[in-house]
């Protein structure tokens, strides 16, 4: 039996001494094949930097397996000789999780060659893919069997699979189809020490003891490398409709939502709330297009109804939850989609916020949830609390207010020069909302995980149990600790 006073502190480095980097490469090689090893500061370069910049690491190898065999072998390779593991699939993480830490020894396994979609059952409703198919190809298999995969992100082109399925990902679809947790049903995953735990079955209903997948949704690769999964199929919707909507505030916003689900039910899909400076700075981005909605509004929500009815039916529903919001003074304005392609470009002003953050040098970024009864008040402290701390700082706020998420990313003031800015106010401000999200019982990561960036902050945010237990299982599973180090899991405070 596990004692938890017996987890003590446990340090995030690799237990044992690893051979040196050459001597990694070549074993590697003669797994993988030298293709598919990639070793040197130019070859390993892309992999070993995350996607915003903000952490780069180093690796002994970079390998590109393309079975779970080879996985498993390169993962007891590393198990018995003490190398550390970094788990990679699009490399799309927001938080520094799919690196490797600075001067590691470590062995990168990127999944992209794994990417073959291996079955879809339309009967079953459920598809089997390996691990580093893409979310867009995922979503393409869905559709030639005339099914819907609805996860949705603004990373669908690059993530993967796998990386979705380890950040347990969220999006702009959660408030119908759950999130990826939601969507799962089964997974094969390589164990740290080379062991292959699959549960491949598709089952809906399987109560034989731990449902074990579970511990590997959202394990952000610290506990084995997930190679396969099996993921549920939806009837595809025969028509969406879209508007933009201006509201009066957030609190309208919920007031909108209330309205539409009692009007509308399942059929409300997305329902993303957008605040001005968000709107302009996306807008400057895109290269200025004309706007959705006249006058900059202060608040707007992206509203999505699909269904089986017809266009017009599910138009003419969407036109009445507006007029409602009119007539309670929720709503001041409206654009709804006329098009498919109309459409589409509502959802690519809404998909391209985050990128337009990067591209101004960053902003504070905060991805917290509380309890939709809550998000208002919260949206309304924390934003006051912030400006009083920098008045002129732009309010660049959206999500997935839908399901209780916000991205709450303040942006420098417009005179303000990004490095220095960030330097000073990215602590203190992502300290203080998130400490405001947490009294409003929510959390301090939505849907981008924790990676390295928010790992510290668990220790404040988790209850000392809550971190002992995550402790005990890392170590029930990978107790050499070769599994993503320095990732997730904080240094236990006795
Ligand atoms: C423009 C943009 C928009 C985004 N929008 C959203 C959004 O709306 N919702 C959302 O949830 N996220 C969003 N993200 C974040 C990111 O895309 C997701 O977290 C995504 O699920 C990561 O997938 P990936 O394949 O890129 O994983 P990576 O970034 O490669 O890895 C993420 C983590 O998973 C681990 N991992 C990866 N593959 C495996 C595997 N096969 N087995 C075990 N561990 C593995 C890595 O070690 C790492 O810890 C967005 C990112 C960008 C850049």
């Amino acid at each position: 039996m596990l004692d938890p006073s017996a987890v003590s502190s446990p340090e995030s480095a690799v237990s044992g001494t690893a051979p040196a980097p050459e001597t990694i490469a070549e074993a590697m090689r003669a797994i993988v094949g030298a293709t598919a090893c990639l070793t040197g500061d130019t070859d390993t370069e892309k992999y070993v930097t995350d996607y915003r910049g903000l952490y780069r690491g180093t690796a002994s190898a970079v390998v590109l397996p393309t079975s779970t065999e080879q996985v498993s072998a390169v993962l007891a390779w590393c198990h018995a000789h003490n190398v550390a593991v970094v788990p990679q699939g699009g490399n799309t993480s927001l938080m520094g999780g799919a690196v490797p830490e600075l001067n590691a020894q470590a062995v990168v396994v990127n999944l992209a060659r794994m990417n073959q979609v291996l079955a879809v059952d339309p009967i079953n409703d459920t598809m089997t893919l390996q691990a580093g198919v893409t979310l867009s190809s995922a979503r393409v298999a869905a559709e030639d069997h005339a099914r819907l995969f609805p996860l949705r992100i603004g990373s669908e082109g690059s993530c993967q699979i796998g990386g979705n399925v380890s950040t347990n990902a969220g999006g702009t679809a959660v408030l119908r189809y759950g999130n990826m947790r939601d969507l799962v049903l089964g997974v094969e995953v390589v164990l740290p020490d080379g062991r292959i735990c699959s549960s491949l079955r598709g089952l809906r209903k399987d109560n034989t003891g731990y449902d074990l997948k579970h511990l590997f949704v959202g394990a952000e690769g610290t506990l084995g490398i997930i190679t396969a999964v099996v993921l549920k199929l939806m009837p595809q919707p025969a028509c969406t409709a879209v508007a933009f909507v201006a509201v009066t505030d957030p609190s309208a916003a919920v007031a909108l939502l209330g309205v539409a689900k009692a009007r509308a039910g399942q059929a409300v899909t997305a329902f993303e709330l957008i605040s001005g400076p968000a709107m302009t700075l996306v807008l400057d981005y895109l290269g200025n297009p004309v706007p959705p909605l006249a006058g900059n509004p202060e608040w707007m929500v992206l509203i999505e109804l699909s269904g089986n009815a017809d266009e017009e039916a599910l138009t003419a529903e969407l036109i009445e939850i507006l007029e409602t919001g009119i007539n309670q003074s929720l709503v001041h304005d409206a654009a709804i989609a006329a098009s498919g392609a109309q459409a589409q470009t509502f959802w690519k002003i809404r998909e391209e916020i985050s990128d337009a953050q990067t591209r101004t040098g960053g902003s504070i970024k905060c991805d917290v949830s509380v309890p939709l009864s809550r998000i208002a008040a919260f949206v309304d402290d924390a934003s006051a609390q912030v400006r009083a701390l920098v008045p002129d700082i732009r309010m660049v706020i959206y999500g997935h207010m839908g399901d209780g998420n916000v991205h709450f990313n303040p942006l420098r003031p417009a005179e303000a020069v990004a490095k220095p800015f960030l330097a000073e106010w990215y602590t203190r401000i992502s300290g203080l909302v998130d400490t405001l999200a947490h009294a409003e019982q929510g959390s301090i990561s939505a849907e981008h995980g924790i990676g390295v960036a928010k790992r510290d902050d668990l220790t404040t945010f988790k209850s000392k149990v809550e971190l002992q237990v995550m402790w005990q299982i890392k170590q029930a599973l990978d107790p050499k600790g070769i599994m993503n180090p320095g990732k997730v899991l904080p240094p236990l405070v006795q």
